[in-house]
């Protein structure tokens, strides 16, 4: 049997309506909108192209936005600069400082500089601290992992006593997301499992999973036979395998995206599955904005 799909891009588009109506009620309210910057260093393509699909979701989303573009060759004490501004800017709650930075920049330093309390990507270590805490204390979970445990609530998936296999411990995905799903609480109270390039028997600690959450960046790792029939499988895996001619336009090339897992295989087995592309990918900016909007309800004392 086909597993239900669950779709990043659907979810999407119900969080960005629940955000959307709650914009324009602090609005009616209390005369506020939240507060985004966006600080893209120079002209890489891939990141164009996601610091524009952000500012156009908090345009969307009526958000007040500010695109505050620096050239590849800013001075590393400049962007600190630039950053204290915002950080000093009543009318931003958050600063989203496109990554990667050129070499001669120290991103740990970039990242540190932002107050914790407008850092709604979670990668400040005050905020990693909170969420390993958990419960009250997590202010802005990261965006990619909330977005996955978001997906698993919507979906109607149990996670309470489920067991959960994480393929991958990078700070961004394996880790937090690890983290989230054995704190207290709804969508969590599960027993997790990390697994990584150094563990034996990758497939057998996979078998077990309820849920199995797949970071690890290797297209097609995991295989159909590693799935426990029934499971939740969370794909998270962005991998481009070729090229081919686009729909809209045939004369231009776009990449052929494909996940860590054998897609095809895998949906015959699991109970529930997420697409690549449309699975996760979606999610993570919706996130931010969720961040972004929680700042300003905790600044406004409505959290
Ligand atoms: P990363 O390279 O930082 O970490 C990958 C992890 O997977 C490492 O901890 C490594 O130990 C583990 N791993 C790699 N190969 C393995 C193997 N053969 N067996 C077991 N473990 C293995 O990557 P990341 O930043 O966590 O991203 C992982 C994937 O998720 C990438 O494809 C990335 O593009 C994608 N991603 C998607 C989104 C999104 O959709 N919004 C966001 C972040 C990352």
């Amino acid at each position: 049997m086909s597993a239900k799909l669950i779709k990043g891009t659907e979810i999407r588009e119900e969080i960005l309506e629940e955000i959307s109506s709650e914009v324009t009620e602090i609005k009616e309210k209390h005369g506020k909108v939240p507060g985004l910057v966006t600080i893209l260093v120079g002209s890489s393509p891939a990141s164009i192209s996601y610091v524009t699909l952000k500012i156009k979701t908090a345009n969307r989303l009526g958000f007040h936005e500010i695109q505050d573009d620096q050239p590849d060759d800013i001075a590393e004490a400049d962007l600190l600069a630039l950053i204290d501004k915002y950080n000093n800017d009543d009318a931003i709650n958050g600063i989203l400082v496109q990554l990667p930075l050129p070499k001669h920049i120290d991103e740990k330093k970039v990242l540190n500089a932002i107050d914790p309390d407008k850092d709604v990507d979670g990668f400040h270590p005050v905020n990693v601290g909170r969420l390993m805490i958990g419960g009250d204390e997590v202010k802005f979970p990261p965006c990619t992992p909330a977005g996955i445990q978001e997906m698993i609530i919507r979906a109607g998936v149990e996670t309470s006593g489920a067991e959960v296999v994480v393929v991958g411990r990078s700070n961004i995905v394996g880790k937090p997301i690890a983290n989230m799903m054995l704190q207290k609480g709804p969508g969590a109270n599960s027993t997790v499992t990390v697994v990584h390039t150094r563990t034996k028997a990758l497939d057998e600690h996979c078998k077990r999973a309820d849920i199995l959450i797949v970071a690890a960046g290797v297209p097609g790792l995991v295989k159909p036979e590693w799935i426990k029939p029934g499971a939740c499988v969370i794909d998270v895996g962005v991998n481009r395998v070729g090229e081919k001619p686009s729909k809209k336009n045939p004369d231009r090339m776009v990449a052929i995206l494909q996940g860590d897992v054998d897609f095809d295989a895998a949906k015959e087995i699991a109970g529930s599955i997420t697409p690549v592309p449309g699975g996760v990918g979606p999610m993570t900016i919706t996130m931010l904005m969720k961040n972004t909007l929680k700042s300003l309800k905790f600044k406004l004392g409505l959290n």
